[in-house]
């Protein structure tokens, strides 16, 4: 068929549209009373900014990422995620010189190279919020409710918050040690990523799907139970936070980020209901990373979110957005001096902020009606010669089907009447 969109990307039609834009007004109405304020960052950076603030050691790094060199020779990487850019963003513009903690969101595309699949795109959409500047426990528990409350106010139900602590480098240190003693006798009954990861980043092996079942998982020494004093104070104190908030959570010793960057609090939130991919959306501390990437020791924490595993959870639990797609008029005419009136009238009416259609292709009666349903209108009139000869027109109900007739110099402030 020619052309086709590339794999792993796909066109939104205005049936969805309207989704997408519910769940993007919603976003901003409530990020906004958390006082999150809405950051926008280039959709590609210096492909270095993410070997750094991602790890190379990931599979962001190691295998998903779009990266090319432009035409000015220049390695250019097309954000596989938010969070390294508007840390890069913060620390080059100087906000660390404001008044702190910054807290802001971004909604956007993301790019990775993976196998396309049921929640799995190469183009995909993520909401996201960062709080800069601020090392509080509450801001751990404050971001985590924040993530939760939209998701709430979407109708999702069964929801479940996994919750960890990655220490410090610290402590890590010597947990990691601890962890390679442990897994040392079941070298050869890891998966060969998980054999390779075992000098690498030994956390990562805790988070493999292909191993995460084997017995020997579930005996492991959990992190949680090896933080030093400071993460264990920190750790106690978001769980203090979050019950005040009545946030249930399971604690997840298996829920890692392997990298010395990532200190503290880990989260994520999962919907079983999705099958494979079933994480929602998945955050966590970050206080070393500002300085990974070139600049400043300043703390931070953030969450990004799956829109499409928002949508497709909406639609597996059934949940009906209260979407109104309709129109508050539609002009149906007859001949081609009710066309002109029409069209001239459907100019005022935009113009007084309502939302109205007419034909354009010259159809009868009966079809421009058909049309006025399809477009779901919610009143409709006839013009024709008779109606303009003794300017009046009668406004029909669409969904009662009350008739009332009016003057047709009045028709601007008769349909603002019924809308409002
Ligand atoms: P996964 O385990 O699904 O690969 P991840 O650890 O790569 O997730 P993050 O980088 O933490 O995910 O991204 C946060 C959220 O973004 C995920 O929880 C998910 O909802 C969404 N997401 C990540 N990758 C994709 C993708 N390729 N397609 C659609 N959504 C995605
Ligand atoms: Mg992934």
């Amino acid at each position: 068929m020619g052309i086709t969109a590339p794999r792993g990307t796909k066109d939104i039609f205005p049936e969805d549209t309207v989704k997408w834009q519910y769940l993007e007004n919603l976003t901003k109405k409530i990020f906004s009373s958390y006082n999150y304020k809405e950051i926008r960052t280039p959709i590609f950076e210096e492909t270095a900014l993410f070997q750094r603030g991602i790890g190379e050691t990931t599979d962001i790094v190691e295998k998903e990422m779009y990266t090319f060199e432009d035409k000015g020779g220049r390695s250019i990487t097309l954000r596989p995620e938010g969070t390294a850019s508007v840390v890069r963003a913060f620390l080059e513009n100087k906000i660390y010189g404001q008044a702190q903690p910054t807290k802001y969101f971004y909604i956007g595309s993301m790019f990775r190279y993976e196998r396309p699949q049921a929640g799995r795109y190469r183009e995909f959409h993520q909401l996201g919020a960062e709080v800069l500047g601020a090392d509080n426990p509450a801001i751990d528990a404050e971001i985590i409710s924040l993530g939760i409350h939209l998701l709430e106010e979407l109708g999702l139900k069964d929801l479940e918050l996994h919750l960890n602590s990655v220490g410090c480098p610290k402590c890590r240190k010597v947990y990691r040690e601890k962890l390679m003693e442990y897994f040392k006798p079941y070298l050869e009954d890891l998966c060969s990523d998980c054999q390779d990861r075992y000098e690498r980043n030994p956390l990562r092996i805790l988070d493999c799907k292909a191993d995460r079942d084997k017995e020997f998982m579930s005996t492991a020494p959990k992190i949680y139970e090896e933080l030093c004093e400071e993460c264990e104070t920190h750790f106690a104190n978001v769980k203090k936070h979050l019950d005040l908030l009545g946030i249930d959570y399971i604690l997840d010793a298996n829920l890692v980020r392997g990298l010395d960057y990532y200190t503290k609090t880990a989260f994520e939130v999962i919907y079983k209901g999705l099958g494979a991919q079933d994480t929602i959306f998945g955050g966590g501390r970050y206080d070393g990373l500002a300085q990974e990437v070139g600049g400043k020791d300043i703390p931070g924490i953030g969450f990004a979110m799956g829109m499409e595993r928002i949508l497709l959870t909406i639609e597996e639990q059934g949940i009906e957005l209260p979407i109104d797609d309709s129109i508050d008029l539609f002009i149906t005419t007859i001949g081609e001096r009710a066309e002109e009136e029409a069209f001239k009238y459907l100019a005022k009416l935009r113009k007084a902020d309502l939302k109205v259609e007419m034909d354009y292709l010259g159809r009868s009666v009966k079809s421009q009606m058909k049309t006025a349903d399809r477009n779901n209108a919610n009143y409709s009139i006839i013009l024709g010669e008779d109606e303009l000869d003794k300017g009046v027109a009668t406004i029909r109900n669409m969904k009662s089907g009350e008739q009332v007739e009016i003057k047709l110099e009045n028709l601007v402030e008769e349909m603002t009447k019924r809308i409002d």
